[in-house]
């Protein structure tokens, strides 16, 4: 009798473990996570401190750098994506090169030498301030991602989905923490998660950024950016993608988790920011013409590849990877 319930207690302090552990994060995507595919450049970020926090981009980014050159590592641009309306990156005007002035080098031996494009998702952090489980954003990320890869013009580009990680993924956040949040991992294009540090670090607290990218390219060995396959253009090492959550984020409705995804995942796949903001003088309402994905700001749903958007990702991935 009394080894029945020793069992019995063995068992149940079993299962208790087993549900605490699974409590956070979903083991199918876990066990699914592709590791190799990762590479690590960790650097002492400490003196990073006195850049964040104090909305000093070009600060941020030369500091930054500083660290990184030991790398043959170099932040090149940091991108973001305007909630409607107002401050900053809302004015502007964009037509010429839909291009970054940096791209992807095919079988770059620096990336392990493959001609696919991997991404990574972070499986720990969803939008939680809007009650948004990661598996409610990853499946918005994921159908983003589907939505690029189902661009026709880019048969030779095959993206591949190395699954959500089971830690928390972020190079930058990993850099304006000194490793306390993120981690010093990267691989191709990252979609790291929602988070207030990142947003917060760059552009202070209360910003109207909902989403950014940050493009790290390669640094020859005399610390000049690479451009091995002579097109003209930096070679990227790597792109981090963050979502604020201090946004009230939603699935299907304002604000869209897709649909910022969506042009996040652009700016991964070497998009710039395409179109020009108007304000309607009656209603004061704020539209873009041509209205595109790539657009600087959100504008309203938007989970289709605009003729603007196809236009900009063919130019760029059509002869991949023979260009
Ligand atoms: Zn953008």
């Amino acid at each position: 009798m009394k080894r029945n319930i020793l069992y019995a207690a063995i068992l149940l302090l079993f299962v208790t473990i087993s549900c605490t552990d699974q409590d956070d994060q979903s083991p199918k995507l876990t066990e699914d996570f592709n590791r190799e595919r990762l590479k690590t450049a960790e650097i002492d970020a400490g003196n990073l401190s006195s850049a964040r926090l104090s909305g000093d981009i070009e600060g941020f980014m030369s500091t930054a750098n500083e660290a990184l050159i030991s790398q043959n590592l170099q932040l090149s641009a940091i991108e973001a994506y305007a909630a409607d309306g107002e401050g900053i990156v809302v004015y502007f005007n964009n037509r010429g090169n839909k291009q970054l002035s940096a791209d992807f080098v095919p079988g770059d031996p620096r990336r392990g030498g493959f001609l696919d494009i991997a991404y990574a998702r972070d499986g720990t952090e969803g939008a939680t301030s809007s009650g948004l489980s990661q598996g409610d954003t990853d499946a918005a990320v994921l159908s983003a991602m589907s939505t690029w890869d189902g661009v026709t013009c880019s048969d030779g580009l095959i993206i591949t989905n190395l699954g959500a990680s089971n830690f928390d993924l972020g190079y930058v956040e990993a850099l304006v923490t000194n490793g306390v949040e993120g981690s010093f991992f990267f691989t191709d294009i990252m979609h790291s998660g929602f988070n207030t540090t990142v947003t917060d670090a760059i552009y202070g607290p209360g910003s109207n950024v909902l989403g950014v990218t940050f493009t790290f390219i390669w640094l020859d060995d005399d610390g000049n950016p690479s451009d091995i396959d002579n097109n003209g253009k930096d070679d990227v090492a790597f792109r981090d993608i963050y979502y604020n959550d201090e946004f009230s984020w939603a699935i299907g409705n304002h604000i869209d988790v897709e649909t910022v995804a969506l042009h996040e995942a652009g700016h991964g796949l070497s998009q710039a920011h395409f179109g020009t903001l108007f304000q309607t003088e009656s209603n004061g309402e704020f539209h873009f013409a041509p209205r595109a994905v790539m657009n600087a700001g959100y504008t309203g749903i938007q989970t289709s590849i605009k003729r603007t958007d196809r236009a900009g990702h063919c130019s760029n991935w059509s002869m991949w990877p023979n260009n």
